[in-house]
């Protein structure tokens, strides 16, 4: 017998239908003879849909405390729900909202990270054979506060709770069957991939492979929890995210991944003074500029050039910042570039493998296409492009390190998230 913690997203349990069919797979899997805990998230852009109704209501920025109060109603729809569901078919269910599972999270509204959990209601519930359905996205102060994990929060805490009560497993379900070898709708012949290592699966997330949300990928690496990431709309087996992933013989990318609207901006002519970065970086930091890849030239005639990347939505503001402070730091010009985009390359194996890198430059050259900046991290290498070559680049690389299949279709939607 095992103890399973199942997380349904948003499209998942987008009606009553499918509520429904979520309600059967997880009955399913408690008459399998598993002890179950089912993490829902709002049912289908209900979260968006209160976002949009605040904006309607408020002008300006509304209060984060009553934002919370507001947001956690979506989840509490959907346990109440689930649990009838179950109920209707037969299964002894009982919901609870994050705070009555015990969600403990620090004192900040909209993206509050949890830090403790006593998950004593959810056990003695299980103890009474029930199936016990809750919350996700939602936890308590202290102070008996309402807190929210940030957008996409509901993986945080289906694996948070997985490891609380030591589950065998946590299984994501969510609207595609696994973690591809890259967006399946720009190359055809992606492959699922049947095991992905915490670190690849890290630095997928954080480049924007929207299957899973990073910090649980964190929580689920420093925890050691197993995970499966599968379609709750077919029974195909999914991606099992775990320390040690198996490599396929000769094969040293994992995956490849694309961001796009990038945006580069070099800062020239910066005079070469102790602090000059900090006072750069540092001003961009306190604006919440969230700046990618820094590249820093050498010196020359005691002038050097910085340049950078970020997202395209933070470029005004970016540039706004930099020319305020141009007279202070004292460098001679700002330049920007917008339209780009980021492809990276992931997998584990390249730690022992020169010459990935090259492989990588060789693929994308072959296109007649020119590397902006690369930045590399032990399992990654990222190059920013001009965009509207990415889809080649992608094909070219995905064909350039094995990893095209003709086995596997892609099944399913658009991504559950933005
Ligand atoms: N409902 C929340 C959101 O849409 C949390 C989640 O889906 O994980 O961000
Ligand atoms: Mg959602």
């Amino acid at each position: 017998m095992s103890l399973i913690v199942m997380k349904f997203g948003g499209s998942s349990v987008g009606d009553a239908e499918r509520m429904k069919r979520v309600a059967k797979r997880v009955l399913e899997r408690k008459q399998e003879g598993n002890r179950c805990v089912v993490v829902v998230s709002a049912m289908g852009d209900t979260t968006d849909d209160l976002i949009d109704l605040s904006k309607q209501i408020v002008v300006g920025t509304p209060s984060t405390r009553e934002m919370d109060m507001l947001l956690t109603t979506g989840e509490q729809i959907s346990i109440a729900l689930l649990s009838m569901a179950i109920q209707s078919i037969g299964g002894d269910a009982v919901s609870f909202t994050g705070w009555q599972a015990g969600m403990r999270t620090e004192a900040v509204h909209g993206k509050a990270r949890i830090t403790d959990i006593q998950p004593k209601r959810v056990l003695d519930a299980l103890d009474q054979d029930k199936i016990v359905i809750v919350a996700g996205f939602q936890g308590m102060t202290d102070d008996g506060e309402i807190t929210t994990l940030g957008r996409g929060g509901s993986d945080t805490t289906a694996v948070a709770l997985a490891a609380a009560i030591k589950a065998d497993l946590c299984e994501i379900y969510t609207d595609v069957d696994g973690v591809y070898s890259t967006d399946p709708r720009i190359v055809k012949v992606a492959r699922k991939l049947k095991e992905v290592s915490y670190d690849e699966m890290l630095e997928l997330a954080n480049l924007g492979a929207a299957v899973l949300h990073p910090r649980a990928v964190e929580y689920a690496k420093h925890n050691q929890v197993q995970l499966v990431v599968r379609s709750s709309f077919t029974y195909n087996e999914g991606t099992h995210v775990k320390e040690e992933a198996v490599m396929e013989q000769g094969i040293v990318v994992r995956g490849i991944a694309s961001d796009k609207n990038v945006s580069r901006v070099s800062i020239l002519g910066v005079p070469e003074k102790p602090g000059q970065l900090a006072k750069v970086f540092g001003a961009l930091a306190a604006e919440k500029v969230d700046v990618d890849i820094i590249v820093q030239g050498g010196v020359r005639g005691g002038e050097a050039d910085t340049s950078f990347t970020l997202a395209s939505s933070d470029l005004e503001k970016a540039l706004v910042i930099l020319r305020r402070i141009q007279p202070e730091v004292g460098f001679n010009d700002i330049q920007s570039q917008s339209g780009l985009v980021k492809v990276s390359i992931v997998g584990a194996g390249m730690v022992s493998n020169p010459g990935v890198a090259a492989t990588m430059f060789a693929a994308i050259s072959e296109l007649g296409v020119s590397i902006n900046t690369v930045s590399t991290s032990e399992i990654r290498v990222s190059c920013i492009i001009e965009s509207e070559k990415l889809a080649d680049v992608v094909r070219a690389l995905h064909t350039a390190f094995g990893l095209d299949t003709t086995e596997q279709a892609f099944v399913g939607g658009p991504s559950e998230r933005r």
